[in-house]
């Protein structure tokens, strides 16, 4: 035991507690020193941790404990509202607290820098600038336009205000260096907003008032069918929010798929936009993540990870498109977003928006709970009207490439109409599977329990679970015959076989395979727009919001997929897709929606396209309701992976026996092995612990952690925990 000061450090280890250390020199330091980093000793390295308390004892002795080396922040870099939030994802998801601290820093702070965030400036005219504003030949039109403005404004003006003037910053640079214009250090803005030129509908005007009222904790679950301008509403919620001198966060699952809504959100405000993607260097992201923290007002717009950037006057909080799966980390920190959203929300006593058109069970649920609130907009702005989708039964019908002669003949009328076609095919690659025509035997991954997927213009099989490749196989392995033949249909046949029946209209693909860097997305959305590309095939990427409008039809390729999975969520994302897709269309023109299937009969898809999503998701949760899964309990996995199936197998067993001592309001299932048993040559087994009372589920958790952490096979499996799972197969 030892008496004296000691600050306790989170650390980047998979440990479960920070760290105790002796203040740096052996100084002590007082509770103004939480949140600021420091540099600690760690076994043979030292490592960069972040202060989360400051006590005046610790259970090490003096012997044991060590000293900090250096400090790196002078003020904290975390406040204390923010480490709060951050400990609360640390229990919730049972991750280590350094892991969640550290982790979810931006790397270059991780690391240990601070780099500076580039100061903005404002311009002015000088009196050699208004000397010269006489002086100057009427041939100088640019240099003349800045001079012009500059000359009439009181005040400095803003680099983003020139620009929108048409000024180019080459001119500003030029007259800068010839000392006619200066630039001052911009003074902070008073959010002004410009107001939109168009009305509202009611149904978005009454939204806003709710909103824009709500003064304190509450969350709101914007329903709106696509094209219903639920971005209209964020838009002056926020503005309204600003108008306090607050800030405001915009959480989207894509930046780059969907660029109209960074660009509508620039347009409307004369506040810092800071925007986090993915694309960013480490450099930027750490710069735009100190700028959030020092201005006022601004908007943060980013995807899953800028929910952690801190806002010290965060007033509102909007997640847009809140059923993505993409706002669930699905590694390292399996953390939701949304769920965590709340929490900042309820922690910060502001308002939180879910919006979607297809919002997810566990929203519907918490409204029903009367947990949530719902706002509604039921129209599509303009008044255009949402296409009902139509089936195509597949039973019997010969298939081209996938595509029955129904679709195909949708797409030559769309096509003699000199419109656009979005076909939506879930599947990259050539085929999905390698087949002997001799013996049926199927091509597997040797590393994992699946087929390989064959890459035709590559002359390539991948596998999509371990990301290994290989050259084309040309003979059977089983029966030695030259009889293999791809079977199934994948993003890249099918635009083989579109372009082979409409050779004479252009084709795009939209899949990681072919719009991988942002520059070739940029330049493939860009022939959609502008009417050049007549066909777009495309997955999952193009269900994500992005609005194409010259779309008027929409076929989905293969809805069977789903339909008897056994992922109990499997027909929840199915349905939020197809109904996604099928917004594309018709938003300024009538559109067509057309779903090919083997089983138009399957009553839950009956129900989604006869009744429409609200009446869909009541049908699937009464279903759950029956079986007892979530929304109507929650759930935790444990998952295991080995070399050797038994050892996964034996640590799982005794996390089960663990959970079972809780008591028969916690279920445990398991070891099961996953749906793909083997990936990546590592055996993969889970358990599930479910219960309808979130606090006795925690229990259980908290004592399969116990039993993992100190179980003599921790060495030999990798495992982890996923609370609250998206995927349960
Ligand atoms: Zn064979
Ligand atoms: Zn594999
Ligand atoms: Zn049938």
């Amino acid at each position: 035991m030892y008496h004296g000061c000691v600050i306790q450090v989170a650390v980047p280890t998979p440990l479960r507690e920070a760290l105790d250390y002796l203040p740096v020199g052996n100084q002590s330091v007082g509770v103004e020193c939480i949140g600021c980093r420091v540099r600690v000793p760690l076994g043979r390295r030292t490592v960069i941790g972040v202060v989360v308390a400051v006590l005046s004892e610790s259970s090490l002795s003096n012997k044991q404990l060590k000293a900090a080396i250096e400090w790196v922040d002078t003020q904290p870099l975390l406040s204390s509202v923010q480490l709060k939030l951050l400990r609360w994802v640390s229990d919730y998801y049972h991750a280590p607290i350094g892991e969640v601290v550290c982790g979810l820093l931006p790397k270059a702070l991780r690391e240990g820098l601070t780099p500076e965030v580039d100061t903005v400036y404002d311009y002015q005219l000088t009196s050699a600038g208004r000397l010269a504003l006489d002086a100057l030949p009427s041939r100088s039109r640019c240099q003349r336009q800045l001079l012009d403005v500059l000359s009439v404004e009181q005040q400095p003006v803003s680099l983003k205000a020139l620009q929108a003037q048409g000024v180019k910053r080459s001119t500003i640079n030029t007259t800068c260096d010839k000392g006619w214009v200066e630039s001052v250090e911009a003074i902070p803005v008073v959010a002004e907003v410009i107001h939109p030129t168009f009305s509202v509908t009611t149904e978005q005007q009454q939204a806003i008032d709710v909103i824009a009222d709500a003064k304190q904790f509450d969350v709101f679950v914007l329903e709106g069918v696509t094209g219903s301008g639920k971005t209209e509403v964020y838009l002056q919620t926020i503005a309204a929010v600003l108008q306090t001198g607050k800030q405001a966060l915009l959480l989207v699952p894509e930046i780059g798929l969907t660029p109209q809504t960074q660009q509508r959100v620039s347009e409307r405000f004369q506040v810092p936009v800071i925007v986090m993607h993915s694309q960013l260097t480490p450099k930027q992201r750490a710069q735009r993540w100190l700028q959030a923290q020092s201005s006022e007002p601004c908007i943060v717009l980013g995807t899953r990870s800028a929910l952690f950037v801190p806002l010290p006057k965060l007033g509102l909080i909007i997640l847009d498109e809140e059923h993505d799966s993409s706002f669930k980390q699905q590694s390292g920190l399996r953390y939701s977003a949304r769920d965590v959203a709340v929490k900042r929300a309820h922690q910060l006593n502001i308002p939180v928006v879910l919006g979607s058109a297809t919002p997810s069970l566990e929203t519907l649920h918490n409204v029903q709970l009367g947990r949530y609130q719902s706002l509604v907009l039921s129209e599509r702005v303009g008044g255009g009207q949402m296409p009902q989708p139509e089936c195509i039964d597949l039973c019997d019908q010969p298939l081209v490439g996938g595509l029955s002669e129904a679709l195909l003949n949708a797409i030559q009328a769309t096509l003699d109409q000199q419109e656009q076609v979005l076909l939506f095919l879930n599947r990259r690659g050539y085929a999905p599977a390698l087949l002997c025509h001799q013996c049926g035997w199927v091509v597997p991954c040797p590393n994992c329990d699946a087929s390989i997927t064959v890459h035709q213009a590559k002359h390539q099989m991948r596998c999509h679970h371990c990301q290994r490749m290989w050259p084309l196989l040309r003979v059977c392995q089983q029966c030695k015959q030259a009889e293999l033949m791809p079977v199934g249909v994948g993003t890249e046949q099918l635009m083989e076989v579109l372009q082979d029946r409409f050779p004479e209209v252009v084709t795009v693909r939209i899949d990681r395979d072919t719009v991988g860097s942002q520059k070739r997305l940029d330049a493939v959305l860009g022939q959609v727009h502008s009417g050049e590309a007549n066909i777009i095939v495309g997955t999952q990427m193009v269900a994500k919001g992005h609005h194409f409008s010259g779309v008027t039809l929409v076929g989905v390729v293969d809805a069977d997929g789903a339909l008897y999975s056994t992922d109990f969520r499997a027909l929840e994302h199915m349905g939020q897709q197809i109904l996604q897709v099928a917004g594309r269309s018709g938003r300024e023109k009538a559109g067509r929606v057309l779903i090919q299937t083997h089983h138009p009969e399957h009553p839950l898809l009956h129900t989604l396209l006869t009744s429409g999503y609200p009446e869909f998701a009541r049908a699937l949760t009464e279903e759950r309701a029956q079986v007892g899964l979530p929304p109507h309990s929650h759930q935790v996995i444990v998952r295991a992976e080995a070399k050797d199936a038994h050892h996964a197998q034996a640590f799982l067993q005794d996390m089960v026996t663990a959970g079972l001592s809780i008591g028969r309001n916690l279920s445990v299932f398991g070891p099961i092995s996953a749906a793909m048993a083997k990936r990546a040559n590592r055996y993969r087994y889970q358990i599930i612990l479910q219960s309808s009372q979130r606090s006795v589920l925690q229990q259980g958790v908290v004592r399969c952690v116990q039993v993992g952490a100190q179980h003599p096979l921790k060495g030999r499996c990798q495992w982890y925990v996923d609370v609250d799972p998206l995927e349960t197969i």
